[in-house]
C-alpha cells in the first residue's frame, strides 16, 4: 500500500532565512493529523511547501505514490483565513462550485449535476440555506464550513486545512471536526494546522510537532507529552488532558 504522503528532507527558506529544516515523515491513509508548534514555527510554510504552492530549497514529496503535480486533483487545501480575500464578490454556491472545477474542462460552464453536487456538499456542512450569500457576509464559522464544503466538492483523497478553527464558533468547530473524522473513516487523510493545544488529544490520531525542525511525530500519546512539547515551545510546559488534570 502506498503512503498517503511521504516527505523527505524538506527545506524551505525566505530570503536566506530557513523556515523549515530537513523534515522527513510519512503518513498512512485514514489518519487525522494535527500540525502543531508555536507561532512562526513554520506550520503554514510546511503545508504550502508540501503542496508546492511555494518553492522548496530541497526535498521530495509524494502523495499516494505520485508527484504532487500528478496528484493535485486528489488534494484539497483550505488556506489560513488571512490568505482568503473575503471581499471577493462571489456567492457561497459559486465558491463551492470552484471545488468541482478539477472535474470540469476549463471551457465548460458548470452543469446541473455539478450544482447538485455542490449543494449536497453545502448540505453536509449545514450551509445550504446560504447558497446565494456573498462569502464576506457570513460569520467566521459559516465561512470555514463553506470552505470545507468546497474541499468536499473536490472529492479529494487528501485534505489540508490551515487553522480552520480560528474565529469559529463552538458549534461550527464541532461540525467541522465530525466531518473530518468521517472523512478519515472513509479512508481519506486529513492534515490540520492547529494551535489550540487544549483540543489536540481529542481531535487527532497523530501529531506533527514543528519548530522549524521536526520535533516530534507520531501517535498523539507519544508526542503530547511535556518532555517532547517543551522542546518546541521552549518554556516549562504544563499540559492539561481532557478532564483538566495537569500531566
Ligand atoms: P506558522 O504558520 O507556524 O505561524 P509561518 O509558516 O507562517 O509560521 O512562518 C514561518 C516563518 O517564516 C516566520 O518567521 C515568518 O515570519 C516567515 N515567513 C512566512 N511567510 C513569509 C513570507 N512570505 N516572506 C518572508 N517570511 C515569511
Ligand atoms: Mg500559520
Amino acid at each position: 500500500m502506498n503512503h498517503a504522503i511521504s516527505i523527505e528532507n524538506l527545506h524551505v527558506s525566505y530570503h536566506g532565512n530557513e523556515a523549515v529544516k530537513g523534515i522527513s515523515l510519512t503518513v498512512d491513509p485514514g489518519n487525522l493529523v494535527g500540525i502543531i508548534g508555536p507561532n512562526g514555527a513554520g506550520k503554514s510554510t510546511f503545508l504550502k511547501a508540501v503542496l508546492h504552492l511555494i518553492p522548496r530549497d530541497k526535498g521530495a514529496v509524494t502523495v499516494l505514490g505520485n508527484s504532487i503535480k500528478n496528484a493535485r486533483k486528489k488534494i484539497a487545501y483550505v488556506p489560513q483565513r488571512n490568505d482568503i480575500d473575503w471581499d471577493f464578490p462571489i456567492t457561497v454556491l459559486d465558491t463551492v462550485l470552484l471545488g468541482t472545477f478539477p472535474h470540469l474542462k476549463w471551457f465548460k460552464r458548470p452543469k446541473k449535476k455539478d450544482k447538485e453536487w455542490a449543494l449536497q456538499c453545502l448540505e453536509r456542512v449545514g450551509m445550504q440555506d446560504f447558497k446565494k450569500r456573498q462569502i464576506g457576509k457570513l460569520s467566521g464559522g459559516q465561512q470555514q464550513r463553506v470552505f470545507l464544503a468546497r474541499a468536499l466538492a473536490q472529492n479529494a483523497d487528501l485534505f489540508f486545512l490551515d487553522e480552520p478553527f480560528v474565529g469559529v464558533d463552538a458549534a461550527s468547530e464541532k461540525t467541522i471536526v465530525n466531518i473530518l473524522k468521517e472523512l478519515c473513516r472513509e479512508g481519506k487523510t486529513v492534515m490540520v494546522v492547529h494551535h489550540d493545544l487544549s483540543k489536540a488529544t481529542e481531535y487527532f490520531d497523530q501529531l506533527i510537532l514543528l519548530n522549524k525542525e521536526l520535533i516530534g511525530f507520531g501517535p498523539v500519546s507519544e508526542v503530547f507529552k511535556p518532555d517532547v512539547m517543551e522542546k518546541a515551545y521552549k518554556s516549562p510546559f504544563t499540559l492539561r488532558n481532557e478532564i483538566g488534570v495537569t500531566m
